[in-house]
C-alpha cells in the first residue's frame, strides 16, 4: 500500500483507492465480528441461555455485514442484484429444515443421548471448553473437508454441490444456499466424527455457532483484510479462490472454519493477485429455486424437457 498526498489509501494489488478509516477497519473487521459474536455466545453459556444469545450475535452479524457491504464493499459489482435473493433464502431455510428435523428424528430416537452423557470413546472431557471446542472444530473439519473436495471431484456428488457455485456474486445471503441434500451430507459426516469420538453436546452447540459465525463472514462481501489469519481460519479472500469457474482456483480451500486440512491435503491456495469478479461455474443451473431442487436428481433427458437448450458439459475432475 502507498498513502497518497489526498485522503486515499491506494491499494498497489486491486489499484482502488481506500478512505483511511475504511482501510484501518479492513484489517480489524474479521477478528471484531468473529470474537465478539463469540464473545456474546460465550456470555449465553454462562447464563444457561446459548440459543437465544446465540442467535442475537447471529442477527448482529447480518445487520453488520449487511450494511459494511455497502458502505466499503470487496467488490461493487456484486452489489447489483442477480435475481436469486428469493432462491437462496429458500435453499437457507430448506437446508436448516432439513438439519433441524435430522436433530428432532435424532432425538425422539435416541441419537441425541449420545451426546448428554457420553460413555464410550476417547474424548478429553477432562479438558476445558475452550481447548474441547478447538478440537471439536479441527476433528469435526475433516469430515466437513472431505464432504466438500467429494463434492468437487465426484460428478455425482457436484450436481448437489453446484448449486452453491450456481450464484455469479458472493454476498452474506449466499451463506445457507446450499441443496438440502449437500447440507445433509456434510453436517451428518462432520458430527459423525465428534458421535464417534465421544464428544459431549456442548462442544456440539460450540461448533454449531462457529461454523454459522465463519460461514457468514466468509460469503460477506464486505472488503477486509487478513495476514496470518488466511493460514488458520477460512476468510472470504481464500473462499472468493473457491468459487472461481477457473478449476485450478476453484478446486482449492476447502475448509469449512479452519484451513488445517487444505495444508495438510495440499489444497490450500492464497495467490498475490486479485481473485477473478465473475466467479460461478460452467455448468447450467435453472433460476427458480423448486428447478433448482430437483435438478440434480434428473436424467439429461429431463432437463431437456424442462429446458430445451440445455447441453450437459462433461464432468470435469480437476483435482490436486
Ligand atoms: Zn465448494
Ligand atoms: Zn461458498
Amino acid at each position: 500500500m502507498e498513502g497518497r498526498m489526498t485522503s486515499q489509501v491506494t491499494c498497489q494489488v486491486t489499484g482502488y483507492d481506500y478512505h483511511p478509516v475504511k482501510y484501518a477497519l479492513s484489517w480489524i473487521l474479521w477478528p471484531v465480528l468473529f470474537i465478539g459474536c463469540m464473545a456474546i455466545t460465550a456470555y449465553g453459556f454462562s447464563l444457561d441461555m446459548p440459543i437465544i444469545f446465540f442467535n442475537l450475535a447471529y442477527m448482529f452479524l447480518i445487520v453488520s455485514l449487511f450494511l459494511l457491504e455497502k458502505w466499503m464493499p470487496h467488490e461493487r459489482a456484486w452489489l447489483n442484484p442477480d435475481g436469486q435473493n428469493i432462491a437462496s433464502i429458500l435453499h437457507t431455510v430448506s437446508s436448516k429444515g432439513t438439519v433441524q428435523g435430522l436433530l428432532i428424528f435424532g432425538g425422539t430416537i435416541g441419537l441425541l443421548g449420545l451426546f448428554d452423557n457420553p460413555t464410550h470413546g476417547i474424548w478429553p472431557n477432562d479438558w476445558p471448553m475452550w481447548a474441547q471446542v478447538c478440537l471439536g472444530v479441527v476433528a469435526a473439519e475433516f469430515g466437513l473437508y472431505w464432504a466438500h473436495r467429494l463434492g468437487h471431484v465426484t460428478a455425482f456428488v457436484w450436481r448437489f454441490h453446484a448449486v452453491h457455485h450456481s450464484v455469479t456474486k458472493l454476498w452474506f445471503l449466499n451463506t445457507g444456499r446450499f441443496h438440502f441434500v449437500d447440507s445433509l451430507m456434510s453436517i451428518v459426516i462432520g458430527m459423525l466424527i465428534l458421535v464417534v469420538l465421544g464428544a459431549p453436546l456442548d462442544v456440539m452447540k460450540w461448533l454449531s455457532a462457529v461454523t454459522a459465525f465463519i460461514g457468514m463472514l466468509t460469503h460477506c462481501n464486505v472488503e477486509m483484510r487478513f495476514g496470518w489469519i488466511n493460514y488458520v481460519f477460512n476468510t472470504p479472500a481464500l473462499h472468493r479462490w473457491h468459487h472461481s469457474k477457473d478449476l485450478k482456483e476453484g478446486n482449492r480451500n476447502y475448509g469449512e472454519n479452519v484451513m488445517i486440512w487444505d495444508h495438510v491435503f495440499g489444497s490450500f491456495y492464497n495467490a498475490n493477485y486479485r481473485p477473478p469478479t465473475d466467479i460461478g461455474m460452467k455448468d447450467y443451473m435453472p433460476r427458480a429455486f423448486g428447478k433448482q431442487i430437483i435438478w440434480p436428481f434428473l436424467p439429461v433427458s429431463a432437463k431437456q424437457r424442462l429446458e430445451p437448450d440445455y447441453e450437459p458439459l462433461p464432468f470435469i475432475k480437476e483435482d490436486i
